[in-house]
């Protein structure tokens, strides 16, 4: 468990298995900037808060049916300790969220909105998830990574974090690569290549070398746009929305700086 600095992105993770985290979050960017104490990272055992000689932390489904379900008394009691201690030292409150399939899909907007606050407080699920009632009590948002059911909310959780953490000021070396890249523009990122020049018979296309840097600019859009159209038809329609309502409006000066 690292200690929770003032000023930094602080995340609490609400967990019955502590000892996943910070696993990948501790390499690379997040690790460096968890070291850095750029962010900070606190993990909550949730069978430290059971109240029976067992330490049970689940139980049958009412009403029948396969799986085990996570005890709202248990959970409600993780949760009030970390928000309690939370308030005693946080200016605002961080938003708690309980990573779930059955929440809104994660996307780079709530990333960015989680990075701009103080932090957050994430509850990781296991077996057939958790009673209903903590859910609508304690008023906790549900996000979900993605059509599809992992183990455990812990991945999930890591996912959140990861995308969360590149964002924070000093984490990524070089801003401009985070504002070009995909979703931020609203479409998918275009072909990257790099040396050497020809690859088992296959160029890197002329334009890239041709040091002209609008043209290098108009190709990658056209083909950030030509890849969203095929690939993401849900992008792709936002993304034209939002060019009518551009052109719809005085535009603003969107003038790329030279780099
Ligand atoms: N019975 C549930 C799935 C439970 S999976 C259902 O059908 O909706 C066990 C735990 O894994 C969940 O409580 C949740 O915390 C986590 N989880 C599973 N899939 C997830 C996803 N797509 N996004 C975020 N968390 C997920």
């Amino acid at each position: 468990m690292t200690e929770i600095q003032e000023n930094s992105w602080q995340a609490t993770v609400l967990t019955l298995f502590p000892d996943m985290f910070p696993g990948p979050l501790g390499y690379s960017l997040a690790g460096k900037a968890l070291n850095d104490g750029i962010w900070a990272l606190e993990t909550v055992d949730i069978r430290a808060f059971a109240s029976d000689k067992h330490r049970s932390v689940d139980d049958t489904p009412a009403g029948g049916g396969p799986g085990m379900i996570l005890r709202a008394d248990v959970l409600g009691a993780a949760i009030d300790s970390v928000q309690h201690a939370a308030r005693l030292s946080d200016p605002v409150d961080r938003p708690v969220i309980y990573l779930s399939p059955r929440g809104r899909p994660l996307r780079q907007q709530r990333v960015r909105e989680l990075t701009a606050g103080p932090g957050a407080i994430l509850i990781c699920g296991r077996f057939e998830g958790v009673d209903q009632r903590i859910l609508d009590v304690r008023n906790i948002e549900e996000v979900s990574l993605g059509d599809y059911i992992l183990s455990g909310g812990e991945p999930a959780a890591i996912a959140l974090l990861d995308a969360v953490v590149r964002l924070l000021p000093g984490v990524v070396g070089d801003p401009a690569v985070l504002s070009e890249e995909s979703f931020e523009q609203g479409l998918l990122e275009y072909p990257h290549y790099t040396r050497p020049a020809e690859w088992e018979g296959h160029k890197i296309p002329q334009v890239l070398l041709s040091g002209n840097h609008a043209a290098i600019r108009q190709w990658r859009r056209q083909q950030a746009e030509k890849l969203t159209q095929q690939r993401r038809p849900d992008l792709w329609r936002r993304y034209e929305e939002m060019q009518r309502n551009a052109a719809a409006v005085p535009e603003c000066d969107d003038e790329e700086i030279e780099r």
